[in-house]
């Protein structure tokens, strides 16, 4: 193992880190129901789903049996002029579970491509209507849309880090992040500067891009849905496009099988991703009214300007449409307000914890928010130590499991966490400034 351990170290990148001094890695062997386990035989119980992904858990058979199927088919035939079975049941699905007028599903290969056809759908959609000036985006602080050129623009501009690629990035309209919380009352000026931007600029926007109620990887943030319906208005009275990426909060992550329903509010153009297919292979979907569809296709050249070698690749719609099978036949719903109020208890005590600012929840979120980044090489072992597997970033540390998590295995997530964060508080040095990501 240690030698395979050297070659990682050597030759792989891992997200967000240096080739030079790397932290150090875990190595999986296998991983089942809510359990990662990795080669050394230790047992950790997952609380980050992957990344927003595996809401029914790892190795599921249901799952697996979808795959297999599928394979035994066939894994993969090209989209252009092709067609088949996994992608239109697939499509069928989303189509019913979404509002109305999201009609017309682009498929593709992740979440930042998702994001990156939706800003071309909107950019195309003004062409065609004779508008072509109408190609700037407007956005709020703290986001989060994917690593790509287009998505990283619309990006929180500070920890998407724009300073390092500026002149190649397009620049984008920011507006404050919303500042009113989910569970305060509405503050009208918690849109004001949203509303002066597109006050001024509405002539040369094409969309506003946000995440609904969920602000994930740019500060995990939860905001008051209102604003959600304000946006929706003010987007209509001054003819800008509204694409929400639900590509982190889709399929019953905050409680609602998507984070819109908060709201009420449908947008132009949707994003899916992450738990699309149970966290089991990459595949997004973008999802447009029929109005923009129709528009783009009535314009010139007619056509929609996009098409990945991979596009709906038959294995990822069969996998999706299993997980949505099983997400749809089952009690998802009392499953997370079971974890919302099981996170929101065993989390509380940390609110005492010196260095904690903020604990909040949502759904099968939870989010302990502290004031200074942690010491990721101390407090990922102390992590595994605890036999749990979470992943801080930057200041936050946070939990969101799998839909299947059982309550004996949610306790000891939280309590993992208290423990560990009370154990770094008695460790670290006063910092009263408070540093930053
Ligand atoms: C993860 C994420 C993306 C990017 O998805 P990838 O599959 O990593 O490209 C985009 N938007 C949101 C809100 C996300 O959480």
């Amino acid at each position: 193992m240690t030698m395979h351990l050297d070659f990682d170290r050597c030759h792989l990148w891992h997200p967000y880190t240096s080739m030079a001094d790397p932290l150090p890695v875990y190595p999986v062997k296998s991983a089942s129901g809510v359990l990662i386990e990795l080669e050394d035989g230790r047992q950790l119980i997952d609380g980050m789903s992957s990344w927003w992904a595996a809401i029914h858990g790892y190795n599921h058979p249901a799952l697996n049996r979808a795959v297999t199927e599928q394979l035994g088919r066939m894994s993969h035939v090209m989209f252009g002029g092709l067609t088949h079975q996994p992608a239109i049941e697939l499509g069928r699905l989303l189509v019913g579970l979404l509002p109305a007028p999201l009609d017309r599903v682009f498929f593709c290969d992740s979440g930042s491509v998702s994001v990156e056809v939706a800003i071309k759908m909107a950019l195309q959609y003004w062409q065609a209507a004779g508008r072509a000036e109408k190609k700037r985006l407007l956005t709020v602080r703290s986001g989060y849309h994917g690593d790509t050129f287009m998505a990283m623009s619309v990006c929180d501009p500070v920890t998407g880090m724009h300073s390092l690629f500026s002149g190649a990035l397009p620049e984008q309209l920011f507006a404050e992040a919303p500042s009113c919380g989910f569970r305060e009352p509405w503050r009208e000026e918690a849109i004001s500067e949203m509303r002066e931007l597109l006050e001024t600029h509405a002539s040369a926007i094409a969309a506003v891009i946000i995440e609904p109620v969920v602000q994930g990887a740019g500060g995990m943030r939860f905001y008051n849905p209102v604003y959600l319906r304000r946006l929706r208005e003010l987007c209509d009275e001054h003819e800008v496009l509204l694409i929400f990426d639900e590509i982190a909060t889709g399929f019953g992550r905050t409680g609602k099988l998507f984070a819109m329903e908060h709201a009420g509010v449908t947008p132009d153009i949707l994003c899916l991703g992450k738990a699309l297919t149970g966290g089991y292979m990459t595949l997004a979907a973008t999802v447009a009214t029929s109005h923009v569809a129709d528009t783009i296709s009535a314009g010139n050249p007619g056509v929609f300007m996009h098409g990945p070698t991979f596009m709906a690749n038959p294995l990822a719609c069969a996998v999706a449409v299993a997980s949505l099978n099983l997400l749809l036949s089952g009690d998802w719903r009392a499953s997370v307000r079971r974890i919302e109020r099981q996170l929101a208890e065993g989390l509380a005590p940390c609110a005492a914890t010196p260095g904690v600012r903020d604990v909040r929840t949502l759904g099968a979120i939870s989010v302990v928010e502290l004031d200074r980044p942690v010491d990721m090489a101390k407090i990922q072992q102390a992590f595994v130590e605890r036999g749990v597997w979470v992943r801080p970033f930057g200041r936050l540390v946070y939990l969101m499991p799998p839909f299947i998590i059982g309550e004996d295995e949610t306790r000891t997530l939280t309590s993992a966490v208290c423990e560990v964060l009370e154990m770094s508080a008695d460790s670290a040095p006063p910092n009263p400034d408070g540093a930053h990501i």
